[in-house]
């Protein structure tokens, strides 16, 4: 199985989107894997994917189909990565938390609350004999800077390296949870003081480490017409997203024999990812967009975020790294990471 799965998941027209009935949406159902995109000029390209999930798609469809392996991995020491990635509104944030992270309707539930009970079920229904704990921190990257979002008086963590811990975040508040109803409380608490993450991993003798991000918007600086301080955070979230790209094609490049230097640096958002989209590791990219012309050039170059990532798919499997558990949420002004945790 590949290490890089990348669907694309449209949401429902928005009330305002809607008035512009039929004729506003543009793109056009093959397949679960294949559809047509008509540009702002009336020309139509086929895209496909690993799985589009059109309107009417289940939270749980989309957690099955990409989250689900991932998690089972990441009990089983494979380190992993799930993102959203898409323009501001297109549906990221539903996808990763559901309508929100305490959201009592089942169905709705997005992949953050998944992910956390099928990781307690897994410890529940380990036969190995084990005491554990399930260590919670949340953090957010805002302007290049990682805010500690349980202490909001640490809003300058560092990022290390150890060759036990892998990427860690000396300092961090870390939150002991034993049961999902915790673990909610905690990111609900975390998530009020609007932030980025909470990072969550596994130890035993194995350990792996699961992440999920969700990003900033991705629309143009330009489109936004930001200035002075919004401006600055506009190129310092294009910067942790281009940097995104540039670690994942790097990889994929190193590879295929053409580049040594996979540039996990350049960004805090890659440095705190590095060991978890390298090597073993599984990455899912969730591509979210709006189905309306309106918005199609948008749609566009997210296609073509993922799209790239496609390109190199078979060269991206054989990409090796090692295996953990953490939640990177962001709003759309801010890169954030949410959760990791250690069971030990
Ligand atoms: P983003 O995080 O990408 O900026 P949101 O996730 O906040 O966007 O979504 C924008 C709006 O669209 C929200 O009101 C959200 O509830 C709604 N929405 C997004 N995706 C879906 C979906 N698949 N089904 C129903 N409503 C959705
Ligand atoms: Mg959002």
């Amino acid at each position: 199985m590949s290490n890089i799965t990348v669907c694309v998941r449209f949401r429902p027209l928005t009330s305002k989107e809607k008035p512009h009935g039929d004729d506003s949406v543009c793109i056009r159902c093959i397949d679960s894997e294949t559809f047509i995109f008509k540009d702002e000029k009336d020309e139509e390209s086929m895209f496909s994917f690993d799985r589009v999930f059109y309107e009417k798609s289940e939270q749980a469809d989309v957690y099955q189909f990409l989250a689900l392996p991932i998690v089972r991995d990441a009990a089983n020491a494979i380190n992993g990565t799930i993102i959203t990635y898409g323009q501001t509104g297109a549906g990221k944030t539903y996808s990763m938390e559901g309508p929100g992270i305490l959201e009592c309707d089942e169905q709705k539930k997005g992949l953050l609350p998944r992910v956390v009970k099928e990781l307690f079920d897994s410890i529940n229904l380990s036969e190995e004999e084990m005491t554990y704990s399930i260590k919670l921190s949340m953090v957010e990257i805002y302007m290049e800077k990682v805010r500690d979002l349980f202490d909001l008086s640490k809003d300058n963590l560092q990022i290390n390296e150890s060759k036990s811990r892998g990427i860690f975040l000396p300092g961090v508040t870390e939150i002991t949870v034993r049961d999902p109803a915790e673990a909610f409380q905690s990111l609900y608490s975390g998530i009020a003081n609007r932030a980025v993450g909470q990072t969550q991993s596994v130890n035993r003798t194995r350990s792996g480490k699961l992440i999920l991000v969700d990003l900033a918007g991705s629309e143009k600086v330009e489109k936004t017409g930001a200035e002075g301080r919004v401006l600055e955070e506009a190129k310092a979230i294009n910067k942790s997203l281009s940097a995104l790209g540039n670690v994942v094609n790097s990889l994929t490049c190193s590879m295929q024999g053409k580049a040594g230097h996979i540039p996990y640096r350049d960004s805090k958002l890659t440095r705190i990812l590095q060991d978890a989209l390298g090597g073993n590791a599984r990455t899912a990219l969730l591509c979210c967009c709006s189905p309306s012309a309106f918005n199609a050039s948008e749609s566009l170059s997210t296609f073509r975020f993922g799209a790239r990532q496609v390109i190199h798919e078979s060269m991206a499997k054989h990409i090796k790294a090692s295996p953990h558990v953490c939640y990177c949420e962001d709003k759309s002004d801010t890169v954030s990471i949410k959760a990791s945790a250690h069971v030990s």
